[in-house]
Order: structure tokens, then C-alpha cells, then sequence
């Protein structure tokens, strides 16, 4: 009896394993001599989630076993844990793989290159952590590859190098494997209600910061997409495959999606080609009767997915959604539905890719050395030679926009002489971004600004025009005569270290408009410096000469400091930052307010508490919490809703709350907030934040609901097949609106000019305040920059308020329409928040 329990037991357990004979036709024979997944794992592939640290271990013994295996390390993501990148090809070619790689690019460059060099794959698995079928897929892919025998894995690699990125989001996989493993019994729960698949908050989907990195290829906030498209530039691999997982009850998706859906920069040809691929694939599923679709659902339109980015550098990019285990098994319409399957559908597809690759090879080849030497004359046909992009007084936010540029291989060259055209004129430094160059076509996707399209249905954002993220003035130039740019690529140029005499000193000071000044404020606050920040603007003689700060300026007066080498300290933060120092002389200014002037404001170390967790945009609040942490050097403490009236709030200067239902918040917290406002704390929403603060009358102001929005379309008679369409039509999915900044008020501080681009993804609308001063910023009466925004909507918007600020007894309201700081990449109006952290009680 026991021995029988026993051996039930073992049964079951064993029932959920597949041995590799299981994932492979049993025609493949394999090197004994090359390590299986299992004798390192100790479980098979599918039995339990992958974690990384195995996964890491795995290929790093393939790449040692196998002479058809090279391993690197192309970075680490934020939790440090690295980012592999490994290459297989036959022996032969493994041994000659960079002379290989430099011919390949150069052809595409339009090097006549006589020797035959293999395409380039590259197969992308699991940017989604929490659809993690496609790493542990990428065992079996890359076992296959190293120790498969016979002459169709010979010929494969003989005329391929196929680039595996087994794993695209380390963390995230990370957070899942642990989240699953957890939760799995000795018999697998597959109830949809069981913990196992339902994630908590936030969910594995995302990176370290619950950024989605299948976002960031062309904003490239985050290493893992830094590393990763660097090395997609160092490559160019003509076909790019990522691996995604959907919905349980779904079945499998490739690639083509929708048509209409198409980037309108992607050649035609790139689509044909994805539908020539797709053959390859349904032929695989077919072969096990596997349900799949295309041209449905997955669009192919905004360039910073993974599976489109490539499609406007010259790549084929291939989408695969797999339904989801999410878990080990779990029910669904077509039945239980297993992780081993999940990962078998995507090994297959792996396979196919090989195959159709393979035997598409002259015309991919063809089709992506066209992509490049068609540039020059795309680009003669267009009636602008190029962009100029201004320069401004913020050295960093601009930086930090030529390096994305660079990263992206587009040539951006500085002016180096006055421009003047078109009743404009441009300074030495400004950016001139010809079109004639390789990336003719990427340019035009970054910087468009579309806002007709022929199809306004958008999974995604539909406009992300760069220069408007960073708020940096641009224009087309369509007269280049007397234009005067250096012959070389823009490059960061050295920062000078700062030496600034410390005696006869009155006060330094530095200009608020630089991007990091806020992070600066903040870590000087940190070490006891004492700050004082200019209500007005004031010119001082300093030891640079003469010079003008504008209101928002720092300004720190020897006089009133304690420690001993606080000159030190502020010359080596202000030395790490770039952030030029200015040295005073005297209180005394020839012009605007004197140091010592009331109106040079005390300012206050901010103690933020980040409203998180259930009920919170998972990804609002991750990228608040990078905002503090990585551009303002601070730490907030992140609370879930539900623990916010149990906690002592005096520790806290500001509050932040992100887009979310915030039903949780009990009658306890709510009085608590309420005093704590009262007595001098200040309280940022927005979107739905913001509607919370109203609908406690913390602010009073007019709203238009979302609801009262969608009432703005008649639907009286449309017939059925309507439906998407009215819903598209409702909604903005992600556009850029223009918005006047009130430069004088203090949460405008540091803005050059009055007018600031802003993202927008929701409908929820702030009337223009009647209440005086209150409105810092408000949207344009035409605001649609870029992106697609129905009429209806954009008339509601138009001059409606973005940013509202008053007080509440001591303290402050703020209440944001949008979100300022939108995937990490919004440069320009993230400093709304910046100021609010430092003026917003001088208000
Ligand atoms: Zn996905």
C-alpha cells in the first residue's frame, strides 16, 4: 500500500514533467556529449520556472561544450543581474564571427562585399517577465542549436548567425519564476482563482522600475534596452523575433497584425516578407494541430516595440503571442492548458523562424541592403533637407537628447556658426539633423508629428515626437544656404571640474533651469547645507562677471553655514552633476532682489510619500519612483492605500498620488490627509489622483468626467460593427498636447519659455479655474501636437487647465491633469514635479 501511495504520488508529480524527447521529433539526433537543460536545472524544462541565475548557468555550460556557441555579456540590468547575448553558427564560422559580423554591416552601408556572409537572426524571448514561455524556450533553442545533429541543423548554421537574447527583462522573469515556483503544489492547481496566476502588485511584466521595456527601444530609459540596442546596431540582424505571451484563452498569434496598423514608414516589402515568414509557422502549429492567427488584435505602429523597431531600422521584427499558463497549468476555452506546451508552441516557432530565414535568405538579404541604400533617395524627394534642434540653456535635458539620438545611430551635427532662416535664428550649438543619411526613415518616425491616420484605432501611443518630450524647440529646414555645421557628429564634450576660491566668498549660486538642479537642491539639503531658493529673478556680480538668475535660482550664503567643508561637498556634487557654480561676492545685487531678501525662500528637504499598490498605476508609480530616485536623489517611502491612515504623515513633506481608484483610502486616512495638508504638507495628484483630491474638495474646480466626454458621440444608429471604432475615437491612447506655462509662478520655474508639450492618455478634463493664479498651466486653444485625438475631444481640452495649484490652509494642492512624467523619457515637463517638490509651499 505504501509503496503503491508512494509510487501515485510520484506519478502525478511526474505527470507534469516532459522529458526533451517531448519537445524535439524524435527524427533529431542529439550530441551526447553536450549537457541537456535537465542535468543542470535538476528538474525538466517546463516543470518548474527558469530562474534566471540557471538560465545563466545553462548557457554559459553550452557556450564551454559547444565550438558552435559563443556567450557574452552585453550589459546588466538594474538588479544586476547580466544581460547575455549568445551567438551560433557553424564551428567554422564561430571562428571567424567578428571579420564575419564587419562584413555584414559594411554591405548594408554599401560596401561591395564579394564573400558570402549568413544573415543575422536575432531571437528575442520574454521582455515581459511574466510571460515566460519564451525564455524558458530559449533553453531548448539553444541546446538544439549547440548539439543537434544532421544536415538541416548543419545548413541552418552554416547560413545564419542567430543571435539569442535569452532573456530581455532579467528582473522581471525573476519576480515571476519566484512567483510561480512559490505557489506551485506537488499537484498543479490550474483554477484561474488560485494565487498562482493571479499576480500581486506590481506584476513581472515590468523591469526593476515596473517600466515595460517592450516601450523603451526608442526611448532607452533603461540598461537592459541600452545594452540591447546597441548591440542590434553593432549587429543588424535582418530578422528580429520577440516572443510575448497573451490572454489564457487565446491561442497563438505571429505576425502580420493588423495592415491598416503599419507604421506608414514601413516599406511594403517588410510586410510582405513577415507574410512569406508567417507560412513558415503556420505550417509548424499546423503539424500539431495547434490554433493560431494573424492580422488581428497586434498592431505594428509605435517604433519603441520590439517587434517594430526593427521594421524602421532596416529589420524584419516578428511578433509571437503564446496564451498564457501564467502559472504551471491553467484552464482555459480550449482546455488546461499547460506551461510545457506554451513553451513547446514557442520552441516551434523558434524552429520556423530558422527555417523560413533560411529559405528566404537572398530576398531578406536583398530587402534590407535596399532599406539602406534607398535612404538618399527617399531623402532628396522629401522638401526639407533636415531638422534643427535648439539648443536652450538646459545642458543636460539637451544631452540627454543627442545621446538618444547617438544611440540610435542618427548623425546630428552641431551649428557652428548663426543660422538664420525663415524669420528664425539659430545659435552656435543648435543640433542639424540632416535627413540625407542611413537613418532617413527612423528619423522620420522620431520626429514625426502625424496627427491624421488612416486608421485610428492604437494599441499604443500614437505620437511620441522626441524634441516635444524634451521640450526642446525644433523646426524643418527646407533652406540650407549659409548653414554652417561642424564635419563631425555631435559627442558629449568633457565637463570642466568646478574650482571656486573659498575665501571672500558671500554666496554661491547656481540657475535653476539646468535639470539636475533640483537633485542638486536635494542632496546639499541631505548633508545639512542651508539652501535658499529665489521667489524673483535677480542679477548678482559674480566672480564669471555679471550675470542674471532667474526666479527659481539656488542661492547658498556662506553666512549661514555650520559645517566645516560644506564648500568642498558643494563643489564635488556640483562637479558629479555638470551643474556650473557661481560665486558672490556681496548681498548686495545691482539688479532684482538682495541675497538676503524674503523673498529668497528657506527650502525644505522633500519627504515623499509615494501612494503604491493595489489600485495604483503599477507603472505611474514606477516611474515616479525613477523620477525620485534616479533624476532628484531621492528615496520616498512607497505605501499601498490601505496603510495610509495608519501611519504618522508628519514625517512626510509631500504626498504623491498616480493615476488609480483610490477606494481603498478609508474615512481614518482621509482626516489625517486633511490636517496634514492644513498644517503645511503638500499633496500632488494626477489624472485620477488629481479627481480624487477634487472629489475630497481638497481642490475646487470644475471637471469634465470621462463620462461626459464619451457622451460628446452620438451613437444613436451606428450599426454594431461600429463599435471599435466609436471606442478609438473616445479615447486618446497617447498623444502630445500643447500647453502655456504661467512663467512667473513658482511651479514654472525654470522653463525658458511659455510653452511646454505635454503627454496626454486620459480624458478626464480640468476646467480653466476661476480661482486667480491658480492656473499655472493650461492647454492651448488648438493643443493637438502630435498623435491621433478626436475633434470632440481636442475642443473639450483646449484651454482647460493641465496644472492647478492653491493652497490649503499651510499647505498645497496640486493637481495635474497628465502625467509629467510618462515612461521615464518626458525631460521637458517632468520638472513640474521637481518644482513641485521645492516651490509649491511658496505659492
Ligand atoms: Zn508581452
Amino acid at each position: 500500500m505504501r509503496i503503491f501511495l508512494i509510487l501515485l504520488v510520484l506519478c502525478v508529480f511526474q505527470s507534469q514533467a516532459k522529458p526533451i524527447s517531448y519537445y524535439f521529433s524524435p527524427d533529431i539526433e542529439f550530441d551526447q556529449g553536450i549537457s541537456k537543460p535537465s542535468d543542470i536545472l535538476g528538474y525538466e524544462v517546463g516543470e518548474w520556472h527558469v530562474r534566471h541565475d540557471q538560465l545563466v548557468r545553462y548557457m554559459t555550460l553550452l557556450a564551454e561544450q559547444s565550438p558552435r556557441l559563443s556567450i557574452s555579456t552585453i550589459g546588466y540590468s538594474h538588479e544586476r543581474r547580466p544581460l547575455l547575448l549568445l551567438s551560433a553558427t557553424s564551428a567554422v564560422q564561430q571562428q571567424k564571427l567578428e571579420s564575419i559580423r564587419q562584413a555584414h554591416v559594411a554591405r548594408l552601408t554599401g560596401e561591395k562585399i564579394k564573400a558570402h556572409t549568413p544573415n543575422v537572426i536575432w531571437m528575442g524571448y520574454s521582455v515581459h517577465g511574466n510571460e515566460s514561455s519564451g525564455s524558458n524556450a530559449a533553453l531548448l533553442v539553444a541546446y538544439y542549436l549547440a548539439a543537434a545533429k544532421g544536415e538541416e541543423v548543419k545548413h541552418l548554421l552554416e547560413n545564419n548567425i542567430i543571435l539569442i537574447d535569452p532573456a530581455m527583462n532579467p528582473d522581471g522573469l525573476a519576480r515571476f519564476a519566484h512567483w510561480a515556483n512559490s505557489h506551485r503544489g506537488q499537484v498543479l492547481s490550474s483554477d484561474p482563482a488560485h494565487r498562482e496566476h493571479v499576480e500581486g502588485w506590481p506584476s513581472a511584466r515590468t523591469n526593476h522600475y515596473w517600466f515595460d521595456l517592450n516601450r523603451d527601444w526608442l526611448l532607452l530609459q533603461h540598461p537592459e534596452s541600452r545594452a540591447r540596442v546597441a548591440q542590434f546596431h553593432h549587429w543588424k540582424p535582418t530578422v528580429l523575433t520577440d516572443f510575448h505571451e497573451m490572454g489564457t484563452n487565446s491561442s497563438y498569434f505571429f505576425q502580420p497584425g493588423i495592415p491598416s496598423r503599419t507604421h506608414p514608414i514601413t516599406p511594403d516589402r517588410n510586410q510582405s516578407l513577415t507574410q512569406k515568414l508567417a507560412a513558415y509557422h503556420a505550417q509548424i502549429l499546423d503539424s500539431e494541430q495547434q490554433l493560431y492567427f494573424t492580422q488581428e488584435s497586434f498592431d505594428d505602429f509605435y517604433i519603441g516595440k520590439g517587434s517594430t523597431y526593427p521594421d524602421v531600422n532596416g529589420s524584419v521584427g516578428i511578433l509571437f503571442e503564446q496564451a498564457s499558463s501564467r502559472g504551471h497549468v491553467q484552464e482555459s476555452i480550449n482546455g488546461d492548458l499547460h506551461f510545457y506546451r506554451t513553451i513547446k508552441n514557442q520552441l516551434l516557432t523558434s524552429l520556423s523562424t530558422f527555417a523560413g530565414v533560411t529559405a528566404l535568405k537572398s530576398e531578406l538579404t536583398a530587402y534590407q541592403q535596399a532599406f539602406f541604400s534607398q535612404s538618399a533617395q527617399l531623402a532628396s524627394k522629401e522638401k526639407y533637407h533636415g531638422y534643427i534642434v535648439e539648443k536652450g540653456l538646459d545642458a543636460f535635458r539637451f544631452e540627454q537628447f543627442a545621446e538618444l539620438l547617438q544611440s540610435h545611430h542618427i548623425s546630428a551635427y552641431p551649428l557652428t556658426k548663426g543660422f538664420k532662416t525663415a524669420g528664425k535664428e539659430y545659435q552656435i550649438g543648435d543640433l542639424y539633423i540632416p535627413l540625407q543619411q542611413a537613418q532617413f526613415r527612423f528619423i522620420k518616425a522620431a520626429f514625426s508629428t502625424q496627427t491624421d491616420f488612416e486608421d485610428n484605432t492604437f494599441y499604443d501611443v500614437s505620437g511620441w515626437t522626441l524634441p516635444y518630450a524634451f521640450d526642446l524647440d525644433f523646426s524643418k529646414i527646407s533652406s540650407s544656404w549659409g548653414l554652417k555645421y561642424s564635419d563631425t557628429p555631435w559627442h558629449k564634450v568633457p565637463f570642466e571640474p568646478i574650482s571656486v576660491q573659498p575665501d571672500g566668498v558671500y554666496a554661491y549660486a547656481f540657475e535653476w533651469h539646468h535639470y539636475l538642479a533640483p537633485k542638486l537642491a536635494n542632496l546639499l539639503l541631505a548633508e545639512g547645507i542651508k539652501v535658499r531658493g529665489a521667489l524673483k529673478s535677480f542679477t548678482a556680480q559674480t566672480q564669471q562677471g555679471k550675470h542674471t538668475f532667474s526666479a527659481g535660482s539656488i542661492v547658498i550664503p556662506a553666512g549661514l553655514q555650520t559645517s566645516s567643508n560644506w564648500v568642498a561637498r558643494l563643489t564635488e556634487l556640483a562637479t558629479n552633476l555638470e551643474i556650473p557654480l557661481f560665486s558672490i561676492a556681496t548681498g548686495l545685487t545691482p539688479q532684482g532682489i538682495d541675497l538676503g531678501s524674503r523673498l529668497m525662500s528657506p527650502l525644505e528637504q522633500p519627504h515623499v510619500l509615494l501612494v503604491g499598490g493595489k489600485g495604483s498605476s503599477q507603472y505611474e508609480v514606477g516611474e515616479l519612483w525613477y523620477q525620485l530616485d534616479r533624476h532628484l536623489g531621492l528615496a520616498p517611502t512607497i505605501v499601498e492605500q490601505h496603510r495610509l491612515g495608519k501611519l504618522d504623515l508628519t514625517r512626510y513633506t509631500h504626498i504623491i498620488l498616480a493615476d488609480g481608484r483610490y477606494e481603498q483610502v478609508d474615512n481614518q486616512a482621509k482626516s489625517a490627509i486633511y490636517s496634514w495638508v492644513k498644517n503645511g504638507g503638500v499633496i500632488w495628484g494626477q489624472k485620477r489622483g488629481a479627481k480624487w483630491l477634487v472629489d475630497q474638495q481638497l481642490l475646487k474646480i470644475e471637471t469634465v468626467s470621462t463620462k461626459e466626454m464619451k457622451a460628446l458621440f452620438k451613437t444613436d444608429g451606428l450599426p454594431y460593427s461600429e463599435r471599435e471604432a466609436l471606442a478609438a475615437k473616445q479615447r486618446i491612447a497617447g498623444a502630445i498636447f500643447q500647453a502655456q506655462v504661467d512663467l512667473s509662478h513658482p511651479l514654472a520655474f525654470g522653463f525658458e519659455d511659455a510653452t511646454l508639450p505635454l503627454f496626454k492618455n486620459s480624458t478626464w478634463v480640468m476646467k480653466h479655474s476661476t480661482k486667480p493664479f491658480t492656473n499655472a498651466v493650461k492647454y492651448t486653444s488648438t493643443p493637438l501636437l502630435s498623435g491621433y485625438a478626436d475633434e470632440r475631444n481636442i475642443s473639450q481640452i483646449a484651454g482647460s487647465s493641465a496644472l492647478v495649484a492653491t493652497r490649503y490652509g499651510k499647505g498645497a494642492v496640486v493637481a495635474m491633469a497628465d502625467n509629467p512624467v510618462f515612461r521615464g523619457y518626458w525631460y521637458g515637463s517632468s520638472r513640474l514635479l521637481s518644482n513641485a517638490l521645492f516651490y509649491a509651499n511658496s505659492i
